[in-house]
């Protein structure tokens, strides 16, 4: 598999460090507030990328942490009245609810920031000792970042252009001894949490948790996150622990692109911010899933109605191919009729490009361009009732079956029973466009009464009146079925 390194700039062919197993760590949530769509983006991409690993055969170790201690979860405590813990506590299990609901598997590990203190302490003990790092009067301790000098390689900046940016962005602190170091320890400010420390009560800086939590399994394979995090996170991040431990933090670094909304960036001033759980009360958490890796993980991605609607519509197409090819194999009798070569060898050539994409650098939207490909095939052989009953057409659809299997367990999509998706598909759909189901029973249910009577002119009406709302009616032998237009 080829994977993009943000440190080398280029894909670069992967293979574990220790044979057969890999160790990823990805950065997780500030458990402050409900979940974003940036954060599903972030947690799908990793989470596809452990499951394209494990299914290549390889073990994988997967680690995400949470930060249960930060100025945001403790003002938001402070605000709202309550325990800083509890507030952490809300937000990992809402974090693990939205999580669980777009199909995103649980890491192996969660550490949390504040099991880890004693380690935080050790490795900020070990800067100091070797000159990395320095303690103020006040009991903060900074990392000395002039004392690294790969310090900027990560996120290709130089130390001079950072210093010059710096001199009028970093607020400035008479302790610092440059303002571009950056804080491994913070001293408590009266009625904030501590915990005791040899610089005194205190609490760690953001960075150095990832530090410390990843201690016992460095050199990692992958480390990853969002772009955001290039910098200052994973650069800091980086810093300590190369400088404290004289191992590389990570063989690969990997990042997902940004989420923008309607075109522009999303932020909670310019009231477009959308949390997961915004988006679930308009459609279901597969198509957003489906949505997000319908563009390279590198990409930035924009998040819009129309294109959430515009994916609901593809994966409706891949559940109706479930559907058919399941219906169509029911059959008893299959004939000798030959299927055109051509249909045969691009079905070849498209589920070895789906392997392929996915080891190019994790291209899901290749892989899904592959998918549709096939479905097309499908479809084709469907269309036509000789190639339908063919009996290669059988060890196709049967192909295409099992090849269903690997999707569901990739790429974490198509889960669900046709039937059952198309059923949430209609209920989620009538919520969207806000349609009065009880006004809609009530014109269904006096349809019904007109047929029984046979009063075709008043069902007819009513059949356009029904049409005019945005809902289709079919007659079955069953009665009545209806949907949206
Ligand atoms: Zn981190």
């Amino acid at each position: 598999m080829l994977l993009y390194n943000t440190e080398t700039r280029q894909k670069e062919p992967f293979t574990p460090i220790r044979p057969g197993t890999v160790h990823l760590y990805a950065c997780g949530i500030t458990a402050y507030d409900y979940c974003h769509i940036g954060h599903a983006r972030s947690a799908v991409v990793f989470d596809v990328l452990v499951r394209h690993l494990r299914h290549t055969g390889l073990t994988v170790h997967f680690i995400r942490n949470f930060t249960d201690i930060d100025d945001k979860i403790i003002n938001r405590a402070k605000k709202e009245g309550r325990d800083w813990r509890e507030v952490g506590e809300t937000y990992i299990r809402a974090f693990h609810e939205d999580m669980d609901r777009l199909g995103v598997r649980r890491a192996d590990y969660e550490p949390r920031a504040t099991a880890f203190i004693e380690e935080i302490q050790h490795l900020c003990t070990l800067l100091i000792e070797k000159g990395r790092a320095y303690a103020t009067p006040s009991g903060d301790v900074y990392f000395r970042v002039r004392s690294y000098e790969p310090y900027g390689n990560l996120s290709q900046q130089s130390l001079d252009d950072m210093s010059a940016g710096a001199s009028t962005r970093v607020e400035v602190n008479e302790e610092k001894e440059n303002p571009l170091d950056f804080a491994l320890w913070k001293s408590a400010k009266p009625g904030e949490p501590f915990f005791e420390s040899p610089w005194g009560p205190g609490r760690p800086g953001w960075h150095i948790e990832c530090s410390a939590m990843t201690e016992q399994w460095i050199p990692l394979d992958i480390h990853g996150g969002g772009q955001d995090l290039i910098f200052p996170h994973h650069e800091n991040e980086k810093a300590q622990t190369e400088a404290a431990l004289g191992t590389a933090l990570a063989r690969f670094w990997v990042h997902n692109g940004f989420v923008q909304i309607n075109s522009e960036k999303m932020s909670k001033s310019l009231g477009n911010y959308k949390t997961i759980r915004d988006i679930l009360e308009s459609f279901l958490p597969e198509t957003l899933r489906f949505f997000l890796l319908g563009k390279h993980y590198r990409s930035p991605i924009d998040f819009s109605f129309s294109d959430m609607e515009e994916a609901e519509r593809s994966e409706r197409r891949l559940y109706q191919a479930v559907r058919d090819v399941r219906a169509a194999l029911g059959r008893a009798k299959w004939k000798d009729t030959p299927v055109p070569e051509e249909i045969s060898l691009e079905w070849e050539r498209r589920v070895a490009g789906y392997t392929a994409a996915l080891d190019d650098d994790l291209n899901t939207a290749q892989a899904l361009g592959e998918l549709f490909a096939l479905v097309r095939l499908v479809n084709k052989l469907l269309e036509n009732k000789t190639l339908a009953s063919s009996q290669k057409a059988k060890e196709l659809f049967e192909n295409f079956l099992s090849l269903l299997e690997v999707w569901q367990e990739e790429l974490g999509i198509l889960n669900d029973e046709p039937e059952t998706f198309f059923s949430a598909l209609r209920d989620i759909r009538v919520r969207r466009k806000k349609i009065d189901l009880n006004e809609i029973g009530l014109l269904l249910e006096e349809r019904s009464t007109a047929r029984k009577n046979k009063d075709f002119a008043r069902s007819d009406k009513l059949r356009d009146d029904l049409s005019a709302k945005g809902i289709l009616v079919k007659d079955t032998p069953a009665g009545q079925e209806w949907d949206l237009a």
